[in-house]
C-alpha cells in the first residue's frame, strides 16, 4: 500500500459492524466485563479506547512503525518519552529545537537527573563528540525550527550503531508522507499532532510510533501510569485529518516552494530559509532522505521595524503560533516559540528581531504572495 492510500485506508475499525466509514467516537470512559476474568478488549479508557486505538494504529502505519501512541499533546508525548531515562543519562539533542522541547529539556529533565547536550546535529562530527558512555539517546528535530537545518538520520545511526543508544526524530515538519525516519534508522518518531497530522488547526494531539514491540509495550506502560492521553473526540480529529494529509502535504509543499522563491527576490529580504530551495546547506542530504521538503519557511528582512511591519500588516496570513494547517500562519519566532531561549542562545542561532517564520497553508499561492508583496511595502 502506499502512504497516500495509507492515509485512507491504513488503520481499519474492528470494533463496529454497521459499517460506518467513519470511525465512531467511543465517548465512554470506561467499558463493560462481560464476565470475571472477561473484558471485550477495553477496560478503562486511560488504558485505551477505539478511537484513540484507531488513531494510533493509523499513525504507526504511516510511520512504519511497530506500535504508536497518541497523547492530549505532542509535549505531553515527549515528557513521556524522557521516563524512558534515568538520573545521570545524557542525551544529545539538536541545539535548533522547538522552544517547548528545549524549556522541558533544561528544566524537569534536569531536575530529574538527565543532562542534555545541545549539538548542531546536521554536523555529524560534533554529535560524534559529544558521545560518552553515559549518552543514552539522541534526539533529533528535522528540519529544525526555525532555521530549517537538516540532519543525515542514517548518518547518525550508523555512527551509533553498536551503542546503548535511543534515536529519536521528531518528524512534526515533514510528517510520515515526506520522510520515514523509522526506515533511515530512528527507533522512535515523535509528533505533535497538532500540526499537519490533524492539519486543520482545530485539535491538539502528539503521537509516539517505536521501531520495535518491546519498546512499545515499555512506552505504553508510561503512557497508561502517566494519563496524557488523547481524548476520544481529537483522536477522531486526527484520523479525520489524517485522511488528507498526502493532498495538504503536497499542496502547501508547492506553495511553501512558490513562496520561498518570490522571498528569495525581494530586496528587503535578506535570506530565506527552506529546505527545498537547492542552495539550502543540506538540500542534497533533504532529497536523499525523504520525498519532499515541507511547507516551513524561515526568512530575514532588514530590520526588526520591517518585520514588525509585516506582522501587523499580512491580513490573509495570520500572525499566530503553531504551524501545518490548511491556514497560513506567520510567527515572530524571537517573541513567540522561542521567548524562553536565554537572550544569548537566541542570538547565537540566529533568531533574532528581523527573523520571521512562515508555515505555509493550501490557500492559492498568488493570493498568499500578493498579502506578503503588501506588508512588505
Ligand atoms: C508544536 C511542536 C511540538 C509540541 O507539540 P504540542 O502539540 O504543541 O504540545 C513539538 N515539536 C515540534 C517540532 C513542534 O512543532
Amino acid at each position: 500500500m502506499k502512504i497516500d492510500t495509507t492515509c485512507i485506508h491504513g488503520a481499519k475499525d474492528k470494533t463496529h459492524t454497521t459499517g460506518a466509514i467513519a470511525p465512531p467516537i467511543y465517548q465512554s470512559a470506561t467499558f463493560v466485563h462481560p464476565g470475571v476474568n472477561e473484558d471485550t478488549g477495553y477496560s478503562y479508557s486511560r488504558l485505551q479506547n477505539p478511537t484513540r486505538e484507531h488513531a494510533e494504529k493509523l499513525v504507526a502505519a504511516l510511520e512504519g512503525g511497530a506500535a504508536g501512541l497518541a497523547f492530549s499533546t505532542g509535549m505531553a508525548a515527549i515528557t513521556t518519552l524522557m521516563e524512558l531515562f534515568s538520573p545521570g543519562d545524557e542525551m544529545i539533542a539538536s541545539d535548533d529545537l522547538y522552544g517547548g522541547a528545549f524549556r522541558l529539556f533544561n528544566t524537569i529533565a534536569k531536575k530529574n537527573g538527565v543532562t542534555v547536550n545541545y549539538a548542531d546535529t546536521s554536523d555529524i562530527a560534533i554529535v560524534k563528540s559529544l558521545i560518552t558512555d553515559k549518552t543514552k539517546g539522541i534526539f533529533i528535530e528535522t528540519p529544525t525550527n526555525p532555521m530549517m537545518k537538516v540532519t543525515d538520520i542514517a548518518a547518525v545511526r550508523k555512527l551509533t550503531n553498536g551503542m546503548d543508544i535511543l534515536l529519536i526524530v521528531d518528524n512534526t515538519f515533514l510528517t510520515p508522507y515526506f520522510c520515514r525516519p523509522i526506515e533511515l534508522g530512528a527507533d522512535v518518531v515523535v509528533h505533535s499532532g497538532t500540526k499537519y497530522l490533524s492539519g486543520h488547526n482545530d485539535t491538539l494531539s502528539g503521537f509516539i510510533v517505536s521501531k520495535t514491540a518491546v519498546l512499545g509495550e515499555k512506552l505504553k506502560y508510561l503512557h497508561k501510569t502517566i494519563g496524557a492521553v488523547l481524548s476520544p473526540f481529537d483522536a477522531f480529529l486526527v484520523t479525520r485529518g489524517v485522511k488528507t494529509l498526502a493532498v495538504r502535504m503536497e499542496k502547501a509543499q508547492q506553495n511553501a516552494m512558490k513562496i520561498a522563491s518570490w522571498l528569495k527576490n525581494h530586496p528587503k529580504v535578506t535570506k530565506v530559509y527552506y529546505a527545498g530551495l537547492s542552495d539550502h546547506s543540506e538540500f542534497e542530504i533533504s532529497k536523499r532522505q525523504g520525498t519532499g521538503f515541507g511547507a516551513m519557511i524561515s526568512f530575514s528582512v532588514d530590520s526588526a521595524e520591517t518585520a514588525c511591519h509585516v506582522l501587523n500588516k499580512t491580513e490573509l496570513i495570520l500572525f499566530a503560533e503553531s504551524l501545518g494547517g490548511t491556514e497560513t500562519l506567520i510567527t515572530y519566532p524571537a517573541a513567540q516559540t522561542h521567548a524562553d531561549l536565554p537572550e544569548a542562545e537566541r542570538l547565537k542561532r540566529g533568531i533574532d528581531g528581523k527573523l520571521l517564520r512562515i508555515s505555509v497553508g493550501i490557500e492559492n499561492a498568488e493570493d498568499l504572495i500578493a498579502d506578503l508583496e503588501r506588508a512588505l511595502t
